[in-house]
């Protein structure tokens, strides 16, 4: 069973996403990293449903899911923001979505927990949300995220408020995470420290078209044009 995703998009007014056109495969991490405008956060929301394409197809474990509203989609999105409800618990964020689906309490508590257990906050299940580090917040926006353990998750900047030394603990976590769930993580960040060091391989947008897909060694060592050269160049 492999995981596929396939866009091909054109907008009249703004081309905010041409032509693109890309493959996933089960249990990878794949960044998209570009310049600011070079589309990344489009071709996510059209991945998990947000926005339509003009033309086009998403396509996952084949099947073209293109039409198909986000909850049927068997993604799952984590944004910047976070956007976790302040007055609820920790386990009260990351029960909120099978609670919507209408699952029972007492399996959304061991959901709940079992998540905990992956993003290491055993214990922290009744605490409220303003009592975590930026860190802990941003581990309970995952396990929220991955609770109804979608077949792909899609990152949208997600370390972009943390400081540098905090960002690189978390990358390290989410590739571990990612290890352990076997889940597939596509990973939008203008961050090529972190697209670099996390990933299977790394798309280079520019101005709403693919420059190069490759490992990251691929991209360092082999890059297919001055672009790519210049953008993985200016890392440090
Ligand atoms: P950043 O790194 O700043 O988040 P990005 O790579 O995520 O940038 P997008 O948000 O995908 O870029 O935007 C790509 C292009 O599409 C930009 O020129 C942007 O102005 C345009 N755009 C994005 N959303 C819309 C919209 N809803 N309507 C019209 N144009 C849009
Ligand atoms: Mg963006």
């Amino acid at each position: 069973m492999d995981s596929l995703v396939k866009i091909y998009q054109g907008k009249e007014t703004v081309h905010a996403v041409e032509g693109v056109n890309f493959e996933i495969r089960e249990g990878e991490f794949v960044s998209i990293i570009g310049p600011s405008g070079s589309g990344k956060s489009t071709i996510l929301r059209m991945i998990a449903g947000f926005e339509e394409p003009t033309e086009g197809q998403v396509v996952l474990d084949r099947i073209d899911i293109t039409k198909r509203p986000p909850f049927d989609r068997d993604t799952n999105m984590m944004f910047q923001d976070l956007a976790l409800f302040p007055n609820y618990t920790v386990s009260e964020n990351i029960e909120y979505g099978p609670k919507q689906d209408g699952v029972s309490k007492k399996e959304r508590q061991e959901m709940a927990a079992e998540m905990l257990d992956v993003v290491q906050l055993e214990g922290y299940g009744d605490r409220a949300i303003d009592e975590l580090s930026g860190g802990e917040q941003q581990r309970v926006a995952l396990a929220r995220c991955m609770v109804n353990r979608p077949s792909v998750v899609l990152f949208d900047e997600p370390l972009a408020s943390l400081d540098r030394q905090l960002r690189r603990q978390m990358t390290t976590e989410l590739s571990d995470i990612q290890n352990r769930t076997g889940s597939t993580f596509l990973y939008v960040t203008h961050n090529q420290e972190v697209a670099l060091s996390a990933s299977d391989r790394v798309i280079v947008l520019n101005d709403g078209q693919i420059e190069q897909i490759g490992t990251p060694d691929e991209l360092y060592h082999s890059p297919e044009t001055e672009f790519v050269a210049n953008f993985v160049g200016d890392m440090n």
